[in-house]
């Protein structure tokens, strides 16, 4: 969308200056014309406004009404019966039946799963400990498609190092043979999580036998966190695993101190043939053409194999397919579908919703109007983190500011929209992402931490009521959220 069809208009922001002579009051009104490059037809802004009571009516029901609480139950009955739900596993698969059944049961609309093939990696027996400089136990989590020790396991020196820089410059014949650890300082998800994601490939590139990384966490009290990890084309593949932040700086100190540090590691890690899971979808269908604009709301079904994946993403999931049912319930029927989809695969990366894309990929410009996702936690909602363009963002803008109620107004541009959706948004489709006092996040992330107590039933009140309040107005208003496709 451009040139005429870009509407471009003229907020007045007055500005109002008293001034006080004597015992008259005058008041003197200075107009300062700011150009803001928001600017929305009158009629859109007004038509936006009017849905003010909606989210009232939304929010009342949700916090204070028969909904209250009941996002929290059913995802603790749900992790209860499931525990965790990595890709490849039963558990996944039959947490998936359950789903299925539960949401035509609690009536929501169109059912059904849509296939999608996932990786499936097996974690078997894992060991480590400290031989040299003296004996301790090493806690480890080997990472997903990792490849395991040969049986028995291994033993060998440690080069320790905090980034990849320092790998690269040492000879190729310091690192060889050797095990590396890598302790990256905390410097945002992100940008630490590379090493997880390829210090395997990095080391054994130099020729090290094995890597053990740093967990991706701001904080830590002796807990590994497990995740993903890529081998690049063409490297021989070597046990990866992680380490806890406490360990992995005392191996840096011993071994920057001089010592010769020595690590036994056992890993009975293999892969498997990929699966065939599936992405769960259900909807509350719109008063007109059901499948076109479609507004999705989303989380990921699948978790890793420690905890219960009750914050990542359970509360998402929950949320996102909770926001529909109880919309349908309050009456709350919009012009344009609801379509909730709970991903499968994401943690191995977004597999489920890199298959959803390519199996509606022909009509998808006339098929999706707007993509919602949590999945960065479900603490207090404070807004919603927006992806696409300039005509869009006015839109969304106004609405964002309806979400006064639930204290969630907060704004925020992210630099890669998602992770799921993120499919979508980095081809200029429009979205966003829940906002939330995400701070601890990191600290339960693919941990055994991440269960039931991590979830507050109140503020999963709150992103439920924001979710559905969003969501709504986007799938009623009078006009589509613009969008520029790239492919
Ligand atoms: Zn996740």
């Amino acid at each position: 969308m451009h040139g005429s069809m870009f509407l471009r208009f003229v907020f007045i922001i007055s500005a109002m200056v008293l001034q006080i002579a004597s015992s008259n009051v005058i008041v003197e009104k200075i107009e300062e014309k700011v150009e803001n490059e928001c600017n929305l037809s009158e009629d859109l802004i007004n038509e936006i406004r009017g849905y003010k009571n909606v989210v009232l009516k939304i929010t009342d029901h949700i916090l204070n009404g028969k909904f209250k609480g009941e996002v929290h139950k059913s995802l603790q009955t749900f992790t209860d019966k499931f525990g965790s739900r990595m890709a490849g596993s039963d558990s996944l698969e039959k947490s998936i039946d359950y789903m299925e059944a539960l949401l035509k049961n609690e009536g929501l609309e169109n059912v059904h799963t849509e296939e999608a093939k996932v990786p499936h990696w097996i974690r078997g027996f894992e060991a480590a400990s400290l031989v040299l400089p003296r004996k301790a136990k090493i806690e480890i989590l080997g990472l997903g498609t990792s490849v395991g020790t040969p049986r028995g396991g291994i033993i060998g020196e440690v080069v320790a190092v905090r980034t990849f820089d320092e790998l690269r410059k040492l000879p190729d014949s310091e690192v060889k043979g050797k095990i590396v650890v890598f302790a990256p300082t905390w410097q945002g998800y992100g940008a630490t999580a590379s090493y997880r994601g390829s210090g395997a490939t990095e080391a054994s590139k130099k020729g090290a036998i094995a890597a053990l990384i740093r967990s991706a966490t701001p904080f830590s009290i002796g807990s590994p966190h497990t995740g993903s990890q890529t081998y690049a084309q063409g490297v021989r593949k070597i046990p990866a695993a992680c380490i806890t932040v406490e360990d992995a700086e005392m191996i840096l100190r011993m071994y920057n101190e001089g010592e010769t540090v020595q690590i036994r590691l056992e890993m009975d890690d293999y892969n498997l043939e990929p699966v065939t899971s599936r992405n769960t979808v259900s909807e509350l269908q719109g008063t007109k053409s059901p499948n076109k604009s479609v507004v999705i709301l989303s989380g990921h079904l699948d978790s890793w194999d420690v905890g219960v994946g009750a914050m990542d993403d359970g509360g998402g999931a929950f949320i996102s397919w909770k926001a529909v049912k109880f919309l349908k319930e309050m009456g709350l029927r919009p012009k344009r579908t609801i379509r909730s989809v709970l991903w499968t695969g994401e943690e191995y990366g977004y597999y489920g919703a890199k298959e959803y894309q390519r199996t509606h990929k022909e009509n998808e410009a006339e098929e999706f109007n707007f993509f919602i996702e949590s999945d960065t936690g479900t603490f207090d909602p404070v807004g919603l983190d927006f992806t696409g363009n300039k005509e869009a963002e006015c839109i969304f803008r106004e609405v964002l500011n309806l979400m006064a109620p639930l204290n969630a107004t907060q704004f925020e541009t992210p630099a890669d929209g998602g992770p799921d959706i993120s499919v979508w948004l980095n081809r200029g489709f429009p979205g966003a992402s829940l906002l939330n006092k995400n701070d601890k996040y990191f600290w339960f992330h693919h941990t055994e931490g991440d269960r039931m107590l991590v979830e507050d039933p109140d503020s999963l009140d709150r992103c439920v009521a924001l979710f559905a309040s969003t969501a709504y107005i986007i799938a009623d208003l009078s006009v589509d959220i613009p969008k520029e496709i790239k492919n």
